[in-house]
């Protein structure tokens, strides 16, 4: 087996000119990360934004000219990081790792047999319909267009647009990157409208001329949600959790007492002997 290999990110690095660096060369892990991610896990308090650099560091040689940083890793998104770790997983033990999970309904354990990695479905991003947002104007448009209006300008960052015609919505969006990923830390799993909240304070950019999502010295306005029905919240939340790209690592898992349940997969999982999660 190879010890490198080139990839290509679903989501891509956004560079200024509207130009996306998609390359990716990833590595074979050595074996002596893996004691020091289980050091920065056993902490008090894991930082996971710190594991995660730890573990694309020893993965990721480069992308594009780029070696792999840690200020090199915030800029991608999350889904790309996940993404990168799966096909590292791939690199170290093939396609088609063995997988267990336990019921915890049943107290069993079953061996997920079959289970190939390059079954899960990877998100992209559709280049004709990337937008880039002018962040000085707040004009978003494609390439193509910034470019009949002579160039892209320098202050861009990569947008996608959501829209409800039934609600007479629309939004825009940056694509979350690792660098959120450090106040996202701070929120429990369970608290999904803090996060919500937390993720469009970063990740939002209202295009509703009524409901500009900026307060006037360009943050986020704290009192926005208020001003939006639920209805439109819900829809833009689900909206952006579907058009984020990279990997859905949701598998259904059968018990050998007859029931189904879900699992979500994690590259950590693979990557490290420990290979059990519960229902
Ligand atoms: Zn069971």
């Amino acid at each position: 087996m190879p010890r490198t290999l080139q990839v290509s990110l679903p989501c891509g690095l956004s560079r200024t000119q509207g130009v996306v660096v998609r390359d990716a060369v990833i590595k074979k892990m050595k074996g002596r990360v893996q004691k020091d991610i289980s050091e920065l896990s056993a902490a008090k308090n894991p930082n996971v934004s710190e594991i995660y650099n730890a573990l694309l560091q020893a993965c990721v040689e480069s992308v594009g000219e780029k070696p792999g940083t840690s200020l090199l890793f915030e800029q991608l998104t999350f889904g790309d990081r996940d993404w990168l770790l799966f096909e590292a997983v791939k690199l170290m033990k093939g396609e088609t790792p063995r997988y267990t999970v336990k019921c915890d309904r049943h107290d069993v354990e079953i061996d997920v047999e079959g289970f190939d990695l390059s079954d899960l479905p990877v998100t992209g991003i559709a280049d004709e319909a990337a937008l880039w947002l002018n962040v000085a104007s707040g004009e978003a448009l494609t390439v193509a267009e910034w470019e009949v209006q002579g160039g892209v300008p320098e202050k861009t960052v990569r947008v996608f647009c959501l829209e409800n015609a039934d609600l007479g919505t629309r939004a825009l969006f940056t694509y979350p990157k690792g660098m959120h990923q450090k106040r996202l830390n701070r929120i429990t799993e369970d608290n999904v409208k803090v996060i919500w909240t937390l993720m469009s304070s970063t990740c939002m950019h209202w295009k509703d001329e009524e409901r500009d999502v900026r307060a006037p010295n360009g943050g986020f306005k704290p009192d926005f949600w208020g001003d939006v029905d639920l209805d439109a919240l819900q829809w833009a939340q689900a909206a952006f959790a579907d058009a984020l790209p990279g990997m859905d690592t949701d598998i259904t898992v059968e018990c050998p007492e007859g029931h189904e349940f879900n699992v979500k997969v994690s590259a950590t999982d693979f990557l490290f002997s420990a290979q059990t999660q519960t229902s």
